[in-house]
Order: structure tokens, then sequence, then C-alpha cells
């Protein structure tokens, strides 16, 4: 008591409460972190509340306005001001409805997150009501209220996003690569309701208007027409679960993963454990480094999933994983198998399937080329790996070189005289002692093969030639731009409206590094002038092939525009894995390798070589 009469009057008690506008800001930021968020939940609502009609407005992007009208419930004038609350919903009532959840949303914090960071100007109406309820919400506070002669339904314009927010205004991106999250989120919602007209207007224009239709159409509609008659129809019943939706036909398969969409119960959700899945069912109809389009819905008891683990909603957790992912490739080779594109697949769902050892591990793309390797060399490369990458810099490669050349003898003068301080000279030096190897190897057309007096190295063709590629595509950028060779006879590009805003967006860029492509009309454009080394005749490939690179960068990988185009250009152009080398090429290669600043790793930082020493292989062998 004494202890607490003695504390000093003048010192404040510390903890406050927050305004409610700060908590709303801070809580906003994880519902809300662009727009393409906003045009999520706007979306959402709009669906939940029954509309057969939804239009998105957006300005810049969404950063200056994102407006969705719908011919939805509409809201009474308190459900109007009571929407904007935190936790206000009218979608769960006890905590059991959690577990039964029919609609898109359902925490009740998407509006109260957008008046928290934005202008929003809502109109609403009741479709047995008389008039309706105009409402403006600045800062979460309520700026204005009136009623208002509306349709039935409700419009919701959001404008500003960020104002009073500087820091995150900042940083959001571009308008293309903003409008292309835009249109990802779009192009979800408007899958899983094909029976609901959207469309979407950008800056005034049109970019998409789809009418309610059958899943089919929409699929056409939103990921181009190449599609059609392409599509194989996948169904399947069961007292558990039920699976619809359409897979590509092996041909339509892409380079990169790309129109990919999995819905459970009509929730967009990410999954590898899934697209494993769905992957496995293709085996050997396409190339291993191919993607097939899929559009998959699954549908079961809302009991058997938590759709709660992840904010955003995304990630979901099944009550029995390995059940769901059998039934999915089953369904898979079931419908392949029905449009007799595989001759004869087992597609009962027999336990066999849930045994494989691959369904219990989650799958990378490392694990799929790791497959092409022998066995031994996987033994060699996944076991010892850590013994045997050097993770090094140049230090390391002079090591290697310092050994080597200590065990040369009598043309150590010679050698040393070469002795290299720059890696010009490391370059030479190579030079020299490959010139000196009677015959490169290459083994399963993939790895070449060089010994080294103490051991030997193991050079990964394509990572080591996407090295050589990267430091020449960074040099011309930074130099002079790339030679364009201009094409005789140019060809179109057709793009869907998400391409191009991609294109939009690199056009610039690509100019420099050898590629001359130029608007023409409407998502369309004319490819004028490649690099001179590009082989013509195949520009529209080439340049499809980098859309679809560019775009599926982690967009959490904070490279730049050119730096993303230097490295899908990189890859693009490399010597692939399964290539036979001639003795030339192979030649070249390894030197052009060793002339590169940092010729260890790839741009993704893979190891180009690996070295096996000599008393690192003895120590294996046990001796
Ligand atoms: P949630 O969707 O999780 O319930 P929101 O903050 O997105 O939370 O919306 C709060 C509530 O406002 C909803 O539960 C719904 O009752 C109402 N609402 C929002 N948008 C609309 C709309 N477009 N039409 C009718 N009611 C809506
Ligand atoms: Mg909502």
């Amino acid at each position: 008591m004494l202890f607490l009469t003695a504390k000093p009057d003048f010192v404040p008690d510390k903890i406050l409460l927050l305004p409610d506008n700060i908590a709303n800001q801070i809580a906003a930021g994880e519902v809300i972190q662009r727009p393409a968020s906003a045009v999520k939940e706007l979306l959402e609502n709009a669906v939940d509340a029954g509309a057969t009609e939804i239009k998105l407005i957006i300005q810049d992007a969404g950063k200056s306005l994102i407006q969705v009208i719908d011919n939805g419930s509409g809201m009474s004038e308190t459900d109007a001001r009571m929407c904007f609350e935190r936790h206000a919903t009218s979608k769960i009532q006890k905590i059991e409805d959690l577990f039964q959840i029919r609609t898109m949303g359902f925490r009740g914090e998407a509006l109260a997150s957008i008046a928290a960071v934005a202008q929003v100007e809502l109109k609403t109406k009741k479709a047995d009501e008389d008039a309706g309820t105009y409402i403006e919400v600045e800062n979460s506070v309520v700026k204005k209220q009136e009623p208002v002669a509306v349709p039935g339904g409700t419009s919701i314009a959001m404008k500003n996003l960020f104002f009073n927010v500087p820091a995150r205004r900042n940083f959001l991106k571009s308008n293309a690569a903003e409008l292309r999250h835009i249109i990802d989120e779009f192009t979800r919602v408007a899958l899983s309701f094909p029976n609901v007209f959207f469309s979407l207007t950008s800056n005034g224009q049109q970019v998409f208007h789809l009418e309610a239709g059958s899943l089919k159409q929409r699929i056409v509609q939103l990921l181009g027409n190449n599609y059609n008659a392409k599509l194989v129809s996948v169904k399947e019943e069961t007292d558990y679960m039920n699976i619809y939706g359409f897979v590509g036909k092996p041909e339509t398969a892409k380079k990169t993963r790309g129109d990919q969409y999995f819905f459970v119960n009509n929730r967009f959700i990410k999954s590898p454990y899934l697209n494993h899945a769905v992957m496995n069912a293709y085996q050997e109809m396409i190339p291993s480094d191919s993607f097939p389009l899929y559009v998959l819905f699954i549908d079961l008891n809302p009991e058997q999933v938590d759709v709660n683990v992840h904010p955003t909603k995304q990630e979901i957790k099944f009550e029995d994983e390995k059940i769901v992912y059998a039934f999915v490739q089953a369904a898979i080779k079931h419908a392949l198998a029905q449009f007799s594109i595989t001759p004869t697949l087992d597609f009962d769902l027999d336990a066999s399937i849930q045994q494989l050892p691959s369904i219990q591990q989650p799958f990378t793309e490392s694990k799929q080329s790791a497959a092409a390797s022998t066995s031994i060399f996987k033994g060699f490369t996944q076991k010892h790996q850590a013994h045997f990458i050097e993770k090094s810099d140049l230090k390391n490669w002079k090591d290697f070189y310092e050994s080597t050349e200590s065990e040369m003898g009598n043309r150590k003068s010679e050698v040393s005289s070469l002795m290299p301080e720059n890696h010009e000279s490391f370059s030479s030096n190579l030079k020299h002692q490959t010139s000196d190897f009677s015959e490169l190897t290459q083994l399963l057309n993939t790895y070449l093969v060089i010994p080294s007096k103490n051991g030997f190295l193991i050079i990964h063709q394509q990572s080591a030639h996407e090295r050589v590629k990267y430091e020449q595509l960074k040099k011309a950028g930074k130099e002079n731009p790339v030679a364009v060779q201009k094409t005789m006879f140019p060809s179109t590009l057709e793009l869907s409206p998400a391409d191009s805003a991609v294109m939009e967006e690199i056009i610039n860029d690509l100019h420099y590094l050898g590629y001359l492509i130029e608007p023409f009309g409407k998502n369309a454009f004319v490819i004028q002038g490649t690099p001179a080394d590009v082989d013509a005749g195949n520009e529209k490939h080439v340049i499809d092939i980098l859309l679809e690179q560019y775009k599926h960068f982690n967009p959490e990988l904070k490279f730049s525009k050119r730096e993303k185009l230097i490295r899908s250009l990189a890859r693009q152009q490399s010597i692939k894995a399964g290539t036979r080398l001639t003795q030339k090429e192979m030649q070249q290669l390894v030197n052009d390798l060793f002339a590169c600043e940092q010729p260890n790793i790839n741009p993704d930082g893979n190891p180009t070589y690996l070295e096996f020493k000599q008393e690192q292989l003895e120590r294996m062998f046990g001796k």
C-alpha cells in the first residue's frame, strides 16, 4: 500500500485505447492489401446478396475508384449503417454456423476495413421498400446519410484507396500490375458463378462482358477462344464429395503454370497438394514440364473443410486430405480416358493410389527434374549435395583452379603466368584447360562431365546456359540495347485482356532487350522485330512463353520489371536439359560459363555445376 501511494503522481499511465478509426485502419491492413482485395470482397458481397447481375467499374487500376453495382437483396436503412461496423455480418449468428458456411463472406470485416482506408459511397435499396439509403463514409466516420431513389440492389463506390495511409498507397505497384491482380480476382469470382452476369469496365473501356451461361461458356469467355473444343468435362459424384468442371486436352498444356483453378464449395483455393493430384492424372500424356488447364469444383460438406485457416482464405484444410487427393486424381483419369485420350487407365478409387509415396510428400519442381536423373546420380546429388556444392563465388573456383594447377607439374610456369586475378583470365585458363581434354562427355543429354586433376565437375547444361544468357542480357540492358532484327512478315498477337495488361507494362523493356512490339488495336499487338540471334518464324511462341513466365514470377520477389524480363528471357533462350550437344557446343558452353562473373549458380540460385573431389570420392567409397 505504502508502495502504491508512494508512486509519484507525475508519471502518467501509459495504456490508451486506440481511437476506432486507427484500430480499423490497422485491422484493415489484413483484409485490404491492394485494390484487388477490395474488388474480391465487394464482388463476393454482391454474390452473397443473391445478385444475378454484377458490374465492376474501376479507374486507375482501382487506385482512384472501385465500384460494384449489383441487383441483389439490398439493405434496409439500419443495415446500411450497420454494415460498416467491424464484425457486422448477417451471415453467421452463432459459433456453430461457422462450420456450415455457404456464403463467400462471414467475418463481417470487409466493409469496415474498406471504410477505414477509403472514401465510400453506398447506395442501397431492398426490393420491397420504396426509398433507398445513401451513405457517405470516410475514415470510418459517417459523413452523410439521406434517402435516395435507386433501383433495388446495392452500389458501393470506393474512392481513393489508402488516401489516409500514404505509406500503403506508396506501396502499390504500377497500374498494369494492380490491374492484373484485379483481373485475377475478377476471373476467379466470375468462374465460380457462371450463372451470374458480370462485367468489368476499366477507365471507361469495357474489358469483360460475361453473359450468364454454362461453365464451359464462361471458361471460354474468360480464358480465351482457343480452349473451345479443347475442354474435357469432369464429373463424379459420391456420398462424400462431388467434383465437376473441365480440364484441358493434353495438347493445350502450357509451358508454365497458368490457367489452373480449384474451387472448394465455390471458394477459390490454392493447393499444391491437389494440383499434384491433377498433374499425376496427366502423367505420360504431357511433358513433365508443362501444365494443363483445369477449372475444377469440389463440393463437400462444409464440416469436412476448414476455410478459416488463412485470413485471405485461399488455403484450406481438409478433414481427410488423402481421400480428396485420390478422388480428384481418379476423376480426372476417368475423364481423360473417356475421351479416349488415353487408352487404358485404371480410374477406380483404389487403395493403391493412396499408398503412392508421392501422395505423402509435397510435390516440388526440383523433384520433377530430379526424376529425370538416374538413381545413382540422384543418390549422389541429393544425399551428399551439402558436401559437394561449392556454395562459393570465385574464391572457391580459384581453389579448384589452384589445386588443379599445382598438380599440373610441367605446365606450371606457363599456367601461373596466366594466374588470374580477374574473371577473364579465369576463363582463358579454363579454355586452356578444357582444350587439354580429349573429349567432353555428355550424360543423359543434360550433364557435362569435365575431369579435373583432383576430381571432376558435373555441369548442368541448362542451368549453366541460363547463367550465360542472363549475364549477356544483363550487360545488354546496362550498356546498349540489344539490336533488333526487323521481321520480314510481322506477325500479330492476340492476347487475353489480362495478358494485354502485362504486355503494356513490359513493352518498353522488351524493346531494350531486342523485341520490338507495337500495340495494334484492342488486346492485339504486332511483333515487328526480335533479337538477331532468335530464330525467325517462332516469335509468337517466344512471346507467349515469355508472358507466361513473366506472369508467374513469384510476386513476393521484388524484382524490377527488367530483371524479371531478363530472367524469363535467359531461361527461355537457354539450351534445355535433354538436348544433345556437339563437342563444339559443349566446349563453347563451358568456356562461356566460366567467363561469367558468377559462374557457380544460375539466376534462380541453383548450382550450375557440382564438384566432386578425389578425397570426397574416396571418403564415400569408405577408403
Ligand atoms: P461479411 O460479408 O463477412 O458478412 P462484409 O463487411 O463484407 O462482411 O459485409 C457486412 C454485411 O453487409 C454483410 O453481412 C451483408 O449483410 C451486408 N452487405 C454487404 N454488401 C452487400 C451487398 N452488396 N448487398 C446486400 N448486403 C450487403
Ligand atoms: Mg463480405
